[in-house]
């Protein structure tokens, strides 16, 4: 069974990052630059926002951090979207989910000039992943596909199954697998919440993703001998012996699951690592076209 670790293929992919960081500021220009909008204090994104900002900095990008607090009103998050869409000096913009109740999440993905939108979550960028398009990919199913590729896992011709169907995990999973395109040409199953006999589907997966945020709700019983198992779940499970108070849990019982499988992503360091290379590799990409380098 190979340990699928996020942790190895996330430093390979920010090596070559920085390599070609390192000549664009050696060639006189300016480094790729991250906006990220962060409203409130809620915990676990404070975490990821400052996941990003280190990750950018460790590969020579810039960032822009923008905190609002819980309270800030709608048009004021759209008001600092439009200023950070007209600054030439930034690539990306990602506005951390979720928000609180009074802000639209769809009208902000939507304000984000397509250009910039680093996560992929713009209509725009997820009409264009459909139809095969050069467009941005949502990081998280980004960064998988990185993964197949890296561990050099041949997807052609199997059946894929994924569990969620959001449209920043599962859904756009569920296309990238099922393209015509490297690491995809899967027959691909989605599921979700009114899927009546998931265990059976699961059964028949050769490729198993999981994205639904039940901590270890895929359990032995429903995976074939042999299977590759991606696990995208992080649910924060009180735990009153961990040092936070809480520990980390994939949507995969990974303890009974993995020996079972032929490749498995553990949690932590696994997919986790891999959506912020794919945020980064985004940002490149932006910052490319936007310059025109
Ligand atoms: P979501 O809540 O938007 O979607 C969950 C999906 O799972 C829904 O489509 C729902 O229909 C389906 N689902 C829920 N319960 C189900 C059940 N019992 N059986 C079958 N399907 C069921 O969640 P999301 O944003 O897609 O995130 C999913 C998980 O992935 C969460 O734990 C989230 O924290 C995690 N996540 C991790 C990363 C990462 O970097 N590793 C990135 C994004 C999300």
């Amino acid at each position: 069974m190979l340990i699928l670790d996020g942790k190895l293929v996330a430093a390979a992919v920010k090596e070559t990052l920085k390599a070609e960081t390192d000549i664009l500021l050696k060639n006189g220009k300016r480094a790729p630059q991250l906006a990220a909008i962060l409203v409130g204090s809620n915990g676990a994104s404070e975490t990821y926002v400052a996941s990003k900002v280190k990750n950018c900095e460790e590969i020579g990008f810039t960032s822009l951090l923008v905190r609002f607090d819980e309270t800030i009103d709608e048009a004021s998050v759209l008001q600092k979207i439009a200023e950070l869409n007209a600054d030439d000096s930034v690539d990306g913009i990602l506005v951390q989910l979720p928000l609180p109740k009074q802000i639209s999440e769809q009208k902000v993905i939507e304000a984000i000039d397509p250009r910039k939108d680093v996560d992929g979550f713009h209509p725009s960028s997820a009409g264009k992943l459909v139809q095969g398009l050069p467009s941005f990919i949502p990081a998280t199913p980004y960064g998988i596909m990185m993964m197949l590729e890296f561990f050099k896992l041949e997807t052609k011709g199997k059946h894929a199954v994924v569990i969620g169907r959001s449209n920043i995990v599962g859904r756009p999973m569920s296309i990238l697998l099922s393209s015509n395109i490297p690491y995809g040409n899967c027959t691909v199953t989605i599921c979700h919440s009114h899927t009546p006999n998931l265990k059976e589907i699961c059964l028949q997966a050769d490729i198993l993703v999981a994205a639904l945020g039940r901590p270890e709700f895929v359990k032995a019983d429903m995976v074939k001998s042999g299977a590759i198992v991606i696990d995208v779940g992080i649910t924060r499970v009180a735990d009153e012996t961990a040092k936070k108070g809480f520990r980390i849990k994939g949507d995969v019982d990974y303890n009974e699951v993995a020996p079972k499988t032929s490749a498995i992503t553990p949690v932590p360091g696994g997919v986790g690592l891999m959506t912020i290379a794919g945020l980064l590799k985004n940002t490149l990409q932006a910052y490319k076209t936007n310059t025109g380098i």
